[in-house]
């Protein structure tokens, strides 16, 4: 009993330490000072969630603090979020309703609230559908006030920090949305601190060992960064300070998860990443309303003290970055001849940069932004408009929207058009009108007759042509990169295949009437079946489109008589039992396969896969070594994929409750065939030290080499027979050494 109170007094105390905490964060920032109701909102969610426990053994009532906690420091809101934030699990987890919240505390902070509490339980339920419905509250809930969505990133950033206290396949599952949604949204939302430490404890979470190794190799070069940076900056604060600035220079550092990122999908070695250190440079402008023209002054001072890389001015002033993002981006080679990157920004721009959106309340002359964050929004509630069944293909066109950087095109007349990067020419017809996308057959770029799958490149003048006979193709989806056109595309498409479904039925229906067969929905189904379609609208279709026409075949089948149509069907009829009951017998085995898997364990996945139950994924077949984890698909059977596979990564936000941990045990037994992708110097020779290398000294059988050379350039695929990822490594450190060699990497396939 006595230590029971010593905890209650010990938790009590802890308590009352962070409130105050969050009370003198809130006393120091810009906002008036309404304590009153933050105090209030604290009391109630602390009575309210007394005596429950987080995961880690705090009290819950810590969860709301911290969660208020970043609301007020990290991305800068009042008194009315905050209170919202400490209050935003009360109708959630206890008896308490909205109504309640509304009578004490308002009809704002009431809002709010049932806003969050509409979108909790994680964007993602069990099921894709309740998925894409619970993702299109969210972002319908933004439009409504974007603090709900603040919050919500506040919430999640804190699960995130305290994601050590679940279980792996739980951590995958929270990890992996993440990275899908969450830290794409705070990017589009301008938080881009907070994006930043969301992709960082994404990947601490889902690949641990290479996330340490990162960490520990960026704290090695740290001093020799540290010299480079001083070095490098002494010229620039000297000529700031003759300038009469007052302003800051920091280093910044690529994030671990950047690094990563480049590393895998440029397939080089940490030690290749060259623009690790940037430099940035934060001053107080001397007139507010020139603050834009001093970056430039600054540039023009700068290059005369570094030369600057003539490609890599990013002018984000002129033409702000779609979450109000502004800087001046310029790369100087330092007298040791290394390229740097160095960003400009006045001291507004730069909290807008790290706090986003919250900013600019604070500077009100940052309305440039908010035009930019409405017209996200718009796009938004377009994409909702067009209801589209499939909830997966949803979440994919959102997403498409959120992370996009842009480029600028020019319309015939000199408009000036941002676009997304990676656009191509019929994205940008579509987001001038639907009509000229839909007939577009393709474009004039630069006066040159391009194809619509032209991908667009900043400064391209456009001119889109268009023919009335063209039609909407299904091809397009597969190249078009915005939202909009895609949401467009898929809507005329579903449209046009509704009308083929119609039209087919009613073929079907005269064939059956002419049969006289009755037609109902057993007939209907042996049809299907016979043509191996698992639904009736897909029949439907494709007599509609005049790709299966009726005949002898399905006469024979709904009428009884024998042909090889016919026997498809005696297991299910010939029992006895309907075909129904058949596959409900198979549906519940299914289930009860499904439950044998304990998915709270670790799976070792070990050298005898007979004895197991798991398969290696076809898309991205992983080897020992690899980071990976397993999903349970709908026949029970348990599929291993990288983590980093795109295809898991899908799987990972859209059905986290099947995804289970999983870790090698093998032994260097068995041997798998892996690509590797070499390119070089085409000198006499280079073919017989890889291969002296790979078989002689390493002992690695060869499987195949495709050798291709041009212009004194070769290329090779060699295929090896390796038994872990721990071999691949060994195998390229060795062939590294061979001067000519200048690429060489692993392929996925
Ligand atoms: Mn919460």
């Amino acid at each position: 009993m006595a230590t029971d109170n010593n905890n209650m007094s010990e938790n009590e105390e802890m308590i009352q330490q962070g409130f105050q905490e969050l009370i003198n964060d809130y006393l120091t920032s810009i906002h008036r000072k309404h304590t009153e109701v933050i105090t209030k909102a604290f009391n109630f969610a602390n009575q309210a969630h007394k005596g429950v426990k987080r995961q880690s053994g705090e009290p819950y009532i810590m969860h709301p603090i911290a969660v208020a906690k970043i609301v007020c420091n990290e991305i800068g809101l009042g008194s009315t979020s905050i209170s919202a934030a400490l209050l935003h699990d009360v109708v959630e987890d206890t008896d308490y309703t909205i109504e309640d919240i509304e009578n004490i505390f308002g009809p704002k902070i009431a809002q709010i609230v049932d806003g969050l509490t509409k979108i909790s339980g994680g964007i993602f339920g069990d099921r894709a559908s309740a998925q894409a419905e619970n993702f299109k509250k969210l972002l319908l809930t933004m439009n409504d006030d974007i603090r709900v969505i603040l919050i919500k990133i506040a919430d999640r950033l804190h699960n995130m920090r305290t994601l050590g206290s679940l279980l792996p396949n739980k951590q995958y599952k929270i990890a992996g949305e993440t990275l899908y949604i969450y830290a794409p949204l705070a990017y589009r939302l301008g938080l881009n601190k907070i994006k930043t430490e969301l992709e960082n404890l994404s990947l601490r979470y889902e690949h641990p060992e290479k996330y340490a190794e990162i960490e520990s190799k960026i704290k090695a070069g740290q001093a020799l960064r540290d010299e480079l940076f001083k070095k490098f900056t002494e010229p620039i604060s000297e000529s700031l300070e003759k300038m009469g600035y007052k302003f800051d220079i920091k280093a910044r550092i690529k994030s671990p998860y950047s690094i990563w990122k480049k590393m895998e999908t440029k397939h080089v070695p940490f030690e290749d990443i060259y623009d690790l250190l940037a430099v940035r440079v934060i001053f107080e402008p001397q007139k507010t309303e020139e603050e834009e023209n001093e970056c430039f002054d600054i540039y023009v001072r700068l290059c005369k003290i570094y030369r600057p890389h003539p490609d890599r001015l990013r002018d984000w002033i002129s033409h702000p970055k779609a979450n109000g993002y502004q800087a001046l981006h310029v790369t100087l080679m330092s007298n040791e001849g290394r390229w740097i990157e160095v960003q400009i920004r006045s001291q507004r721009m730069d909290e807008m940069a790290e706090q986003g959106f919250a900013a600019h309340w604070k500077y009100k002359a940052g309305e440039k932004s908010e035009d930019e964050l409405d017209k996200w929004l718009k796009t938004i509630k377009e994409v909702l408009n067009d209801p589209q069944p499939d909830a997966i293909d949803f979440l994919d066109t959102i997403k498409l929207n959120l992370f996009a950087s842009e480029i600028f095109v020019f319309t015939p007349k000199g408009e000036i058009k941002t676009m997304p990067q990676n656009s191509t020419a019929l994205d940008f017809a579509f987001s001038i009108h639907t009509f000229l996308g839909s007939h577009c057959i393709g474009a004039k770029v630069n006066h040159k007759l391009e194809p619509l799958s032209y991908k667009l490149k900043s400064g391209d003048q456009l001119e889109i042509l268009t023919s009335k006979s063209q039609r909407v193709q299904s091809s397009w989806v597969n190249f078009v990169t915005t939202a909009k056109a895609r949401a467009k595309i898929i809507s005329i498409l579903n449209k046009i295949r509704r009308q083929k479904e119609i039209e087919g039925e009613a073929i079907l229906a005269d064939f059956l009437t002419k049969e006289e067969v009755k037609n109902d929905r057993y007939i209907i189904q042996k049809l299907y079946e016979l043509h191996q379609f698992t639904r009736k609208e897909e029949l439907f279709e494709a007599i509609g489109n005049q790709t299966l026409i009726l005949g002898e075949i399905d006469r024979n089948a709904i009428t009884g008589k024998s042909s090889t149509g016919w026997k498809r069907f005696i297991p299910f009829l010939g029992t006895g039992n309907n075909a129904k009951e058949l596959l409900k017998k198979d549906d519940q085995d299914k289930e009860k396969d499904n439950t044998k898997i304990d998915r709270k364990k670790v799976l070792k996945l070990t050298e005898d896969n007979t004895q197991s139950n798991y398969k290696i994924a076809d898309c991205c077949k992983p080897i020992p070594g690899d980071d990976v984890l397993g999903y349970i698909d709908d026949a029970g059977q348990i599929i291993i994929h990288k983590r980093q596979c795109p295809i898991a990564s899908k799987l990972k936000s859209s059905y986290g409750n099947r995804i289970i941990a999983a870790a090698w045990d093998t032994h260097k037994t068995l041997s798998y065939p892996i690509p590797l992708y070499l390119r070089g110097i085409d000198e006499v020779g280079v073919l017989n030290k890889v291969t002296q290398i790979v078989s002689n000294q390493l002992n690695v059988n060869i499987r195949k080499l495709n050798i291709d050379t041009k212009d004194g350039i070769f290329e090779a695929h060699i295929w090896l027979y390796v038994h872990d990822v721990e071999d691949i490594k060994i195998i390229i450190g060795n062939l590294r050494k061979i001067k000519e060699i200048t690429e060489i990497r692993r392929l996925d396939d």
